[in-house]
C-alpha cells in the first residue's frame, strides 16, 4: 500500500508518498505561498525535480496540484489515485480528546474543530484545512489524524499536571501535553533496534533539538515525561522561544514593554531563545561561527542551550531511576557536535562517556554511536523521520 503523508500549515503543504512494503519515499514536495501571490510547488519523484509555478488560492487547489504532480509524465510515480491507500495528516495538538491516531469521520472533524483549535491556534486550524481539502479531492480515500501529542499520552498524572487548582485543570484542560511525539517515538524505537534490545528493557532520554526543541524520558518504550508543555513554548530555550520562564516575569515584562497578553506570548515565541540571547541568529551555524570569532553572547546562547538540555537529561535519569541511552536528533541534534559534547560533559557520574572522534564525525544520514566503547550509557545520533511514523501509524489504524 502507498500512503500519502500531508503536513499542512496556514500557507504551506508538505507531502511524501511512502510505499509501505519497502518504507521508501516514492515522491515528496511542498506547496508554498498558498493563498498568497506567487504560489509554487517544488516536487520530486522518479529521481527528478520539477517546479510548478501556479496560482494556489487555497489548500484544495494545492492538493489537486500535488495529485497532478504524483501523476505527472516526468516525475509521476502513480497511474491512478486508487493506488493511494490512505492519507496520514500531521496534527499538532490533541488536547485530551484524541489519545491516539484517529481515522477521520465527520464526528472526529467536529471534535477537532470545536475542542482543539484553541489549544493550537496557529497549527490545528491550518492542518484541518489540509484535511478538509483532501476529503474534498479524495472523498473515497481513508484518512487518519496523527498527533504530535499522542506518544506523550502515557505520561502519568504526576508528570503532566501543573501545580494549579485541580478543578481548573479538569475544566480547562490546562496541563502538559508535549509535542514532537512522532519524532520521540521514532528515535526511541530505532535506538532499541540498533542496540538489539526490546524497548521494554531500556531507559532512554531522547533529545529532539531543532528550531523547536524538546526532550523526553522514554521508559520501557513509553513516554513518562517531556519538556514541552501546554504549548511548545515550554522546556529549554529554543531558536526563538524562551522556554520555561516564571509566569510572574511574563506579567512583569508585558507591563514594562506595554504588551498585551497575546503580544507578550508572541514575543516569547518569536523574539527570545538563542536569537534573543545572542542578538545574532536563531540558527546554530551562525551561533557557532560567532562563538568561534569570539562573540561572547553567541557563546552564552550555546552554553545555555547545552546546560538546559543537560539538566533535563539528569532529571529524567532521576525520574526513570536509571539511564541506558541518550539519543540526539533533529537539525541541531544531528549536526552539531559542540552541542552534544556540551550536553554530555559532566554526566560522567551517570556513566556517560563520549568518543570525541565519533562525536566529531559528519552526519551521513545513518545511526551513529558517539559514546566510548566503555561508556555505560550509549549515546546515539539518530536521524528523525516523522513522516515515516505518520505513515506507519496511518497503516496501523486502518
Ligand atoms: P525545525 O524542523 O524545528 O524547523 P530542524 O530540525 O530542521 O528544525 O532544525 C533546524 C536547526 O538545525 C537550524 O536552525 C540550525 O540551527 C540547525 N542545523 C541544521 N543543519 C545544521 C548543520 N549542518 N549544522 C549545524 N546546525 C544545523
Amino acid at each position: 500500500m502507498k500512503i500519502l503523508v500531508v503536513n499542512a500549515g496556514s500557507s504551506s503543504l508538505k507531502y511524501q508518498l511512502i510505499d509501505m512494503e519497502t518504507e521508501k519515499v516514492l515522491a515528496k514536495g511542498g506547496c508554498e505561498r498558498i493563498g498568497i501571490p506567487g504560489s509554487l510547488l517544488k516536487a520530486k519523484g522518479n529521481g527528478k525535480e520539477k517546479l510548478y509555478e501556479q496560482d494556489m488560492p487555497n489548500h484544495k487547489v494545492a492538493i489537486e496540484l500535488v495529485l497532478h504532480a504524483l501523476h505527472d509524465d516526468e516525475i509521476g510515480v502513480i497511474k491512478s489515485m486508487d493506488e493511494i491507500g490512505a492519507v496520514g495528516h500531521r496534527m499538532v495538538a490533541s488536547g485530551e480528546y484524541f489519545k491516539k491516531t484517529t481515522l477521520v469521520t465527520p464526528e472526529v472533524m467536529k471534535v477537532l474543530e470545536e475542542k482543539t483549535f484553541e489549544l493550537a491556534p496557529l497549527h490545528n486550524p491550518a492542518a484541518a484545512t489540509g484535511v478538509r481539502a483532501c476529503m474534498e479531492v479524495m472523498p473515497k480515500t481513508p484518512m487518519a489524524l496523527v498527533f504530535d501529542t499522542s506518544f506523550h499520552a502515557t505520561m502519568p498524572e504526576k508528570a503532566y499536571l501543573y501545580g494549579i487548582d485541580y478543578d481548573d485543570y479538569k475544566k480547562y484542560g490546562v496541563r502538559k501535553y508535549g509535542f514532537h511525539g512522532t519524532s520521540h517515538k521514532f528515535v526511541s524505537s530505532e535506538a532499541a533496534k540498533y542496540l538489539g534490545k526490546k524497548p521494554s528493557e531500556l531507559k532512554i532520554v531522547t533529545c529532539h533539538l531543532g528550531n523547536g526543541s524538546s526532550i523526553s524520558a522514554v521508559d520501557g518504550g513509553k513516554c513518562v515525561d517531556t519538556s514541552m508543555g501546554f504549548t511548545p513554548l515550554a522546556g529549554i530555550l529554543m531558536g526563538t522561544r524562551s522556554g520555561d520562564i516564571d509566569a510572574s516575569a511574563v506579567e512583569f515584562l508585558a507591563r514594562k514593554k506595554g504588551l498585551s497578553h497575546a503580544d507578550v506570548i508572541t514575543y516569547l515565541n518569536k523574539k527570545c531563545g538563542v536569537a534573543g540571547i545572542s542578538g545574532v541568529s536563531s540558527d546554530f551555524r551562525d551561533l557557532i561561527a560567532g562563538a568561534e570569532k569570539g562573540n561572547e553572547r553567541c557563546k552564552l546562547a550555546l552554553d545555555m542551550f547545552a546546560y538546559q538540555t543537560k539538566k533535563y537529561v539528569g532529571s529524567y535519569a532521576a525520574a526513570m531511576g536509571g539511564l541506558d541511552c541518550i539519543v540526539f536528533t533533529a537539525g541541531i541534534g544531528e549536526n552539531t557536535p559542540t552541542v552534544r559534547a556540551g550536553v554530555c560533559e559532566g554526566l560522567e557520574f551517570l556513566g556517560v562517556k563520549l568518543d570525541k572522534n565519533a562525536n566529531a564525525g559528519k552526519n551521513d544520514g545513518s545511526i551513529r554511536e558517539i559514546s566510548a566503547k566503555d561508556s555505560k550509557v550509549k549515546v546515539l545520533v539518530i536521524p528523525t523521520n516523522e513522516e515515516l511514523v505518520i505513515a506507519r501509524e496511518t497503516a496501523e489504524v486502518l
